[in-house]
């Protein structure tokens, strides 16, 4: 009966490219609900924006793939509900998939405001290309721009807006940008660069609602001080949610996303789910936690495979999931790039300089390192990969030492443990 994908993102893709190469010879489906060749998201709000690059997101395969890897890509197709006794997924046209296995690679999707004024004409989200294609029309003209949202896409999005020299505004109703995922002292510095490129940030100040002006669209934007910011063009930047109703409906366990088990199967041993809908178990997090990054959706992905073909086989389960997580935006001047989880209270190591815009910090919640932060250091981040992927345990005094790098480190710990 073959292997269903549901959705046509990071991560539905890559489980069928590994399932290939894990040497699975069956059937394979991916269902895609968005039309065209499945593409990259991270450039939509990075240089597809930005005056001088513009460059059109890539297709995350070309159409050779699926031909040479004998895999059905529909698009246009969403799947609309799973039937666990018959095993099959039935689609918005009626057609009707059997399925051996089933992966749920279903992603996220933006949360939306509530407040009076949000439906106005001139207020944007920001996920599809479709999306970015209308952000790229409209910011040559515009003006005024509002971002609801210092979280990574609406801070990304500012720093292109502002490039295109228009007066950008980001309202954030927390104190410190990105801070759920930063530390403070990364927080505070991106806050600092953001206002040096001529961003006005708000900090401690949400949105309270929107008012139209003469031609019916956006024109202010009244925040919860009570403060009004002119706004022709506004995106709303303030985070997403798993897209779990379809597994919801088929009684499967859910709970921020589709409940997964350390081998990424749901409460449904014949149905998987990976990428940003997966709530998983991981041994850095203390517990499930559910990630929203290019390197998760690819890393399960590829271990989903695994846990398909072993079960196949009749072999031992694969390792635990336990990959290690990272990632990067890019917002203007400043690449960003993180290796492990931190986390708010990690006591912390400062190495570089951070006026210069070049540094790291080092996130040490035991005296071990556990996580790495760094601006326009990719040297750094690699380092920290191979450190933090390893056995390898790296103490703030080892840290602390004269002359010490990260890069350093990483080659003679590695040298060491080999
Ligand atoms: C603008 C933007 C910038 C980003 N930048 C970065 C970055 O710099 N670094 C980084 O690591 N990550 C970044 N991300 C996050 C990264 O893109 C996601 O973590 C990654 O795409 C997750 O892959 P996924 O396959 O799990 O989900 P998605 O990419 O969301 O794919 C899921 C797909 O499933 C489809 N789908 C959902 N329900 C159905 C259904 N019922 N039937 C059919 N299809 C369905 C969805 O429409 C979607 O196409 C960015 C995201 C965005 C939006």
């Amino acid at each position: 009966m073959g292997i269903v994908i549901i959705g046509g993102g990071q991560a539905g893709l890559q489980s069928a490219d590994s399932l290939r190469t894990e040497g699975y010879t069956g059937e394979i489906t991916v269902v895609a609900d968005e039309p065209g060749l499945p593409y990259q998201r991270p450039p939509l709000s990075k240089d597809y924006l930005t005056p001088g690059k513009e460059a059109l997101p890539l297709p995350l395969r070309g159409e050779a793939f699926f031909t040479d890897k004998d895999i059905t890509l529909l698009t246009g197709a969403a799947a609309t509900g799973i039937d666990r006794t018959a095993r099959t997924v039935s689609l918005e046209d009626g057609t009707m998939l059997p399925y051996e296995r089933l992966i749920l690679a279903t992603g996220t999707r933006n949360r939306t405001l509530g407040c009076s004024g949000a439906e106005l004409p001139g207020i944007h989200s920001l996920r599809t290309l479709a999306d970015a294609q209308t952000l790229h029309a409209a910011l040559p003209t515009a003006r005024n721009v509002v971002v609801i949202g210092a979280g990574f896409i609406g801070l990304e999005f500012a720093a292109a807006a502002r490039a295109h020299g228009c007066n950008t505004t980001v309202l954030e109703f927390a104190p410190r940008p990105m801070c759920r995922a930063l530390t403070p002292l990364m927080g505070d510095w991106f806050a600092g660069a953001h206002e040096h490129l001529g961003i006005d940030l708000r900090l401690s100040e949400g949105i309270d609602r929107f008012e139209a002006g003469e031609h019916g669209r956006v024109a202010t934007a009244v925040s919860t001080t009570g403060a009004s910011y002119p706004a022709n063009l506004v995106v709303v930047g303030i985070g997403v949610l798993p897209n779990d109703i379809l597994a919801i409906e088929a009684g499967l366990e859910t709970e921020n996303g589709i409940l997964v088990d350390a081998q990424l199967r749901t409460s449904d041993p014949g149905i998987l789910a990976v990428g940003d809908c997966a709530n998983f178990p991981h041994p850095r997090a203390g517990g499930h936690i559910r990630l929203e990054s290019v390197q998760n959706a690819t890393d399960q992905a590829r271990h989903a495979a695994r846990t398909i073909m072993a079960a196949a086989g009749g072999q031992a389960e694969a390792n635990p999931y336990a990959d290690l997580p990272w990632f990067w935006s890019t917002q203007g001047p400043y690449r960003l790039q993180m290796a492990g989880l931190a986390r708010p209270e990690d006591d912390t190591l400062v190495l570089g300089d951070p006026a210069a815009a070049k540094f790291s910090v080092l996130c040490f919640p035991d005296g071990i390192l556990a996580a790495v932060e760094s601006v326009n250091l990719p040297a750094d981040h690699m380092a920290a990969r191979k450190l933090l992927a390893g056995s390898a345990r790296l103490s703030r005094q080892e840290a602390e030492a004269e002359g010490f790098t990260l890069k350093a480190a990483a080659k003679s710990l590695l040298n060491a443990l080999a």
